[in-house]
């Protein structure tokens, strides 16, 4: 007898602790990989608290025909029936409910079988043969109960650790998402600030050429400039001819050279005969322009390596290398017949224009250009003295040759 009280309180006490579980445990019923089990039944299981009256009621309310229902749904109901019986005192048939519904056992899977929507129908078995003091059977259905309790539990903890892998592997894949997504943008940022970098670049190197290319063309600029100065300082601003500085330099070189290299080299210098008087009747604009024909006139009789400048005022000077006396004397008969024959009519002159020409040929007794030169002006004026209009060459006896005399003296 003692033995069987502290039986049934043993019973009791798990039987307290559990029902509360399983009350608790309802709440995180999963029956998506099961059989489904109509709402409704769920919903009055919950209320299994109500009178046997009221479950029975409220069951046939549903009207459910057996046909339709599924093996959990059949086995829900036949529990709900067992309750009613057991809240009428009635275990006898509770007990036959119950095992009833635990015939369909086999077609329901074990984990459905383990929630506790589905075990504590082994929990009211258990209650059922407690009252008919059935202790053996009562604690086997017990024994089952907790059993299925356990498994649930570690059914639920699997779930749950799924749960977190599933959920530790989509973070994991976040990440790793997240990762490549700012190691791509990384790259993006790389790249972008390579590009910024080769572009600064270039444009350094554009801007380092585009300075280069404006020293340069400064520097062409200086050149050029300097080279127009130097043309400048070198030229005759009314002719265009070597000005008497220029001639003196090239003329002091050519009679270095025509030393060195034994070369022949003369010289001419010609006079505008009465020049004064032109200028005199006909202004001086007019003066300048016969010095400019006169020019023209000297470089086309001119050949191409002689040189022929402006000495000053209306006299002229020809540096002749390398060309026979002959040569030389015909050169200046030319010069001296083309602008006597020349019509200035166009300027109002309508007299005829003559030159006095004196001519000298270097020799070793001349050393330098001034005494070559010296030597022609003194012939120049020789023929200047002996009637203009003439060419005379510069001897060695100092005695002047004339080479053609006056034609025709208009002034
Ligand atoms: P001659 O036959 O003796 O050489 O007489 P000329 O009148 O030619 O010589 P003169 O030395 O008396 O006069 C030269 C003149 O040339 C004087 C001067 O006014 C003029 N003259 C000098 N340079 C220029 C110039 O650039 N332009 C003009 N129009 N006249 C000039
Ligand atoms: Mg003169
Ligand atoms: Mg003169």
């Amino acid at each position: 007898m003692k033995m069987i009280l502290v039986f049934s309180i043993a019973l009791m006490t798990i039987n307290f602790t559990t029902f509360s579980i399983a009350e608790d445990s309802i709440a995180f019923i999963e029956l998506s990989e099961d059989l489904v089990v109509d709402q409704r039944l769920i919903d009055l299981l919950q209320f299994k608290n109500n009178s046997a009256k009221m479950i029975t009621e409220q069951l046939e309310n549903l009207q459910l025909s057996s046909e339709q229902l599924n093996a959990a749904e059949q086995y829900i109901v036949l529990v709900l029936r067992a309750i009613a019986f057991e809240k009428e005192g009635d275990f006898d048939n509770a007990i036959e409910l119950l095992e009833q519904a635990h015939t369909l056992d086999d077609k329901i899977s074990k984990k459905q079988l383990n929630t506790p929507l589905f075990s504590q129908s082994q929990l009211i078995l258990a209650n059922s043969y407690l009252e008919l003091k059935q202790f053996d059977k009562a604690y086997l259905a017990k024994k089952n109960y907790h059993g299925r309790l356990q498994n649930f539990t570690w059914d639920e903890h699997d779930k749950k650790v799924e749960l977190l892998n599933e959920k530790y592997e989509t973070q994991q894949k976040q990440q790793r998402n997240e990762l490549l997504l700012s190691q791509s943008k990384l790259k993006r940022l790389e790249l972008k600030e390579l590009e910024s970098r080769n572009n600064s670049q270039q444009i350094n190197t554009l801007l380092i050429v585009a300075i280069m290319i404006v020293f340069l063309l400064l520097f062409i600029r200086q050149l050029v400039i300097r080279k127009q100065l130097v043309k400048l300082a070198k030229t005759d601003d009314l002719t265009q001819l070597p000005n008497r500085r220029s001639l003196f330099e090239q003329g002091e070189k050519l009679v270095h050279y025509a030393h060195k290299e034994k070369i022949l080299l003369s010289i001419v210098v010609v006079d505008v005969d009465y020049f004064k008087l032109i200028n005199d009747q006909h202004g001086h604009d007019v003066g300048d322009k016969v010095l400019k024909q006169l020019a023209v006139i000297g470089n086309e009789v001119m050949r191409s390596r002689d040189i022929f400048a402006r000495l000053g005022g209306e006299e002229f000077v020809a540096l002749l290398p390398d060309a026979t006396l002959d040569e030389v004397k015909a050169v200046a008969e030319r010069l001296r017949e083309k602008l006597s024959v020349f019509d200035f009519t166009s300027l109002g002159i309508t007299k005829f224009l003559s030159l006095s020409i004196g001519i000298s040929a270097l020799n070793d007794e001349v050393t330098n250009f001034e005494a070559l030169l010296h030597d022609a002006d003194s012939a120049m004026y020789y023929a200047k003295s002996h009637g203009r209009d003439q060419v005379a060459i510069y001897n060695e006896t100092m005695n002047i040759t004339t080479l053609s005399r006056v034609k025709r003296s208009v002034y």
